[in-house]
């Protein structure tokens, strides 16, 4: 690593891609001749105009968005989806939810405040460490949607088969698995991604929301800012947006269509993910704590014989040099996040280390 710099397996803020942080450092003082820094400048500006529009279609090429859907960026991070998504989607006020662990209960504890939340399947029986089965829910007929969190940066999980919704909206937390493989956006009615996991600095979310699903006909307690409407109207601009975020954004996004867009970064996940996963499933000192089928290939949590151990383990990795492998305050162990900005020689890295470690025990 260049720069000094570590490598970082935090599950958020995480490392973004060094060339792309080359780039911002070189135009932070003066984006392009513009005279100022992107940080400084008008939302309304020519300049910054620019930057949402490209980062917007960089977005759509990349994900493939199809033109009947809008991407908004909407500050307050992830959290705020939380409350957003029912506030404009429960029409009827039913909506069903998919509990896989940690971000699905905030989700469904959010939910709760603006209706009936019906828990149609959940892990909880095995401490969250499996994906339930989704083919045969038990969905009311006026349930306005079906909500999951398509990866548990928590617990480790991800969906690798979508709900069977029988004809309802899907709504996806895509937070922690956003841009690490392609996705096909007419399966959901909407899908929300808090940055700072895949893409730039936290305190942002993106959401890819069809637009018939985009109204006026929220509660009319709902704030301003807090419907979908108004940012979809203003193309994220009915306030000041995080212009630095859209601009860090931007530039992930046409680092990853320079990679070769989803299908490649895929290909790169897997082949990184792999190399930890083989080593865990060969080490008789560690052990993953994810059934094979649903294991995430971005947040990899996994267990030494003892929580003393895991402590001390954590404190070896912290000495030689790699950052944030404590597993979740909520779940204990270690984790290792290898997002898409994670290096392979960083895992190859990291499990050089642990086998070596295995090896003095
Ligand atoms: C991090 C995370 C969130 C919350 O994001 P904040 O920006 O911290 O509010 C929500 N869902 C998932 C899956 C996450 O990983």
């Amino acid at each position: 690593m260049k720069h000094g710099r570590t490598f970082n397996f935090s599950a958020g803020p995480a490392m973004m891609p060094e060339p792309v942080l080359e780039e911002i450092a070189q135009e932070v003082l003066n984006y392009r001749e513009s005279g100022m820094s992107v940080m400084e400048m008008s939302h309304r500006s020519k300049v910054f105009t620019a930057i949402y529009e490209e980062a917007v279609a960089d977005l759509r090429k990349l994900m493939n968005i199809p033109d009947n859907y809008k991407v908004l960026f909407v500050q307050g991070g992830g959290t705020v989806q939380f409350a957003m998504v029912p506030m404009n989607l429960m029409k009827n006020g039913v909506a069903c939810y998919v509990d896989t662990g940690s971000w699905s209960g905030k989700a469904i504890k959010e939910a709760k405040k603006y209706g009936e939340v019906k828990v149609v399947a959940s892990s909880e029986d095995k401490n969250y460490s499996y994906v339930p089965d989704c083919s045969d829910l038990d969905i009311p007929d006026n349930a306005d949607y079906v909500y999951i969190c398509e990866n548990e940066t928590i617990n480790g999980t991800t969906f690798n088969k979508l709900p069977n919704t029988k004809g309802h909206i899907l709504v996806s937390d895509q937070s922690s698995m956003f841009l690490s493989k392609p996705c096909n956006v007419e399966d959901y009615g909407l899908i929300w991604a808090g940055v700072q996991k895949n893409v730039g600095p936290a305190g942002m979310a993106v959401v890819i929301i069809r637009e018939d699903l985009i109204t006026d006909d929220v509660p009319d307690f709902t704030p301003t800012y807090l419907k979908y409407k108004t940012h979809a109207d203003k193309d994220s601009m009915y306030n000041t947006p995080n212009c630095w975020d859209i601009y860090c954004c931007g530039k992930v996004f046409k680092y990853l269509l320079s990679l070769g867009g989803l299908e490649a970064v895929q290909k790169l996940n897997e082949e990184k993910a792999a190399v930890l996963y083989d080593f865990l499933d060969s080490s008789e000192y560690f052990k993953g704590s994810v059934v094979k089928e649903d294991r995430s290939l971005m947040n990899v949590p996994f267990v030494s014989p003892s929580a003393d151990e895991d402590a001390a383990v954590v404190a070896a990795t912290k000495e030689a040099g790699f950052d944030n492998l404590k597993g979740h305050r909520s779940v204990g162990g270690l984790r290792a996040s290898i997002y898409n900005a994670m290096p392979k020689e960083g895992v190859e890295a990291l499990v050089k280390f642990l086998k070596d470690y295995e090896a003095s025990k």
